[in-house]
């Protein structure tokens, strides 16, 4: 709660019609990019002391959120690195394994001819 000058304001929450009994500051995000560093805008709330809390706990779940996304995105593009990685070292074991049949089937016909000869 900060602020006292919300006291003849009535309450913001939709549909609760209380008198105010201080004000809220709730920061919303300007952006929600991969950035960890962000600006918000502040928006001053007048709520009932009954809206305070949960006015307040939804704003900081906001903010969390917008963490939580920074860290998500990371993780999610760590993992598409990590295929890929993947991926490309399971192409080269397919050519090693192909190149490794051919070199099997040459030391087979060599084995073959000699035995016949
Ligand atoms: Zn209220």
């Amino acid at each position: 709660m900060a602020g006292r000058n919300a006291q003849q304001a009535r309450c913001q929450a939709r549909g609760c019609g209380e008198h105010a009994s201080g004000v809220v500051e709730v920061e919303l995000p300007v952006t929600w990019e991969a950035s960890a560093e962000y600006t918000v805008l502040t928006l001053s709330v007048a709520v009932c002391d009954d809206h305070a809390h949960d006015v307040g706990g939804r704003a900081r779940g906001l903010l969390e959120a917008r963490v939580e996304l920074v860290q998500l995105l990371s993780i999610i593009e760590r993992a598409a690195v990590d295929e890929v990685a993947a991926r490309d070292r399971i192409e080269e074991l397919e050519r090693d394994l192909v190149e490794a049949e051919g070199a099997l089937d040459y030391q087979r016909e060599r084995a073959d001819r000699a035995e016949t000869a």
